[in-house]
């Protein structure tokens, strides 16, 4: 694989998915400089403590000034915002790109913004975990995970090549899309599992019959998988569901239907049905650990702890 590499990487925002870049960044000497830009002193200090950059500010056009790849890695809502901070120091022939779970609003959201000497190519990478902010971050967090690039018409092939190597060298596997593609799927695969999630989480602890002690001491029947998806940042959430309206209504109805027809056979007793659908979502994780998107270990693939009772 060919190395990339830029001199001067602008991060605008640190939290998880940024402080995890800047973090492989550093790693793979991907830049000769890393400036670091996010919204509040508080984590712009702790960045600063973390050593996760060459330069810090809290001003977003100023990091952007000079820099020959800006990430913006903040939530979905903020997109447009950044895109008009940073549109007036721009460096032309800079690559810019994001990294939000949405696809088509960041893009209606930022392009407006963007002077036309600038090659914007708006990304995804699918890896993330229930924590946010500096201190989440890890240099592997990446590896193995699928990035999905939605090039616009017309984008520089060159500059598309570079973002997709640098992808790779964080350690990511490569897919292009249409942007509203990336929205369903991502509407069936990720946003569906968090709202169902933050549904059921919220449907136990509104149960009056059964005590919240009660539904965190016997959380490992079941519950506690959902609890960690339900763990996840409320802001960045709250902006994917306002930002892929569409498709996660789509989603949900479908998901509606097909939970309306599983409560009919269970109340009708319809062993068949069920043994029939079990069997079939039981082939899918099979699936999903040939195709090494998870290990073949019990409990979702982490370590198995015996945790003393308190
Ligand atoms: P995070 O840990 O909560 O960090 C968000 C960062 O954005 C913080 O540094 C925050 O700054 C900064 N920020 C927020 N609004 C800003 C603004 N208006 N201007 C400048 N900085 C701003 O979030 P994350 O998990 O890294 O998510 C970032 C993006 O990645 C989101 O778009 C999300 O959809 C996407 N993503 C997340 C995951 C995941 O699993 N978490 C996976 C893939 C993609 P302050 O702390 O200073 O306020």
């Amino acid at each position: 694989m060919s190395k990339v590499h830029f001199d001067t990487i602008a991060l605008i925002g640190i939290g998880l998915i940024g402080s995890s870049l800047a973090r492989v960044i550093k790693r793979e000497g991907l830049a000769d400089k890393i400036v670091i830009s996010t919204r509040s002193e508080s984590t712009l200090a702790r960045a600063r403590e973390l050593g996760l950059g060459d330069s810090y500010t809290l001003d977003t056009a100023e990091a952007a000034k000079g820099a020959d790849l800006v990430i913006v890695s903040v939530p979905v809502g903020s997109s447009g915002e950044v895109a008009r901070q940073i549109a007036g120091s721009l460096k032309p022939g800079a690559i810019v790109t994001d990294v939000g779970s949405t696809k088509s609003s960041v893009i209606a959201q930022m392009q407006p913004e963007l002077p036309a000497n600038v090659h914007f190519i708006p990304g995804h990478p699918l890896a993330g975990t229930e924590y946010s902010g500096p201190d989440a971050g890890f240099a592997d967090l990446f590896i193995n995970r699928w990035c999905i690039l939605t090039p616009l018409q017309g984008t520089d092939p060159d500059a598309i090549v570079r973002l997709t190597r640098f992808w790779e060298v964080c350690g990511s596997r490569l897919d292009t899309m249409d942007p509203v593609h990336h929205d369903r799927v991502l509407a069936i695969v990720s946003h569906l599992p968090h709202l169902i999630a933050y549904n059921i989480v919220g449907t136990a602890s509104d149960l009056e019959e059964v005590t919240n002690s009660e539904v965190i001491k016997y959380s490992a029947s079941g519950f506690r998988d959902f609890t960690r998806l339900a763990a996840s940042d409320p802001t960045m959430w709250r902006d994917v569901c306002l930002h892929n309206k569409d498709a996660i209504l789509e989603m949900l109805s479908r998901f509606s239907e097909d939970l309306a027809s599983l409560q009919r056979s269970v109340r009708w007793g319809d062993g068949d049905a069920l043994f029939d659908l079990f069997t079939r979502t039981r082939a899918v994780r099979r699936g999903i650990i040939d195709a090494g998107q998870e290990v073949d270990a019990p409990d979702f693939g982490r370590q198995k702890a015996a945790v003393p009772p308190k």
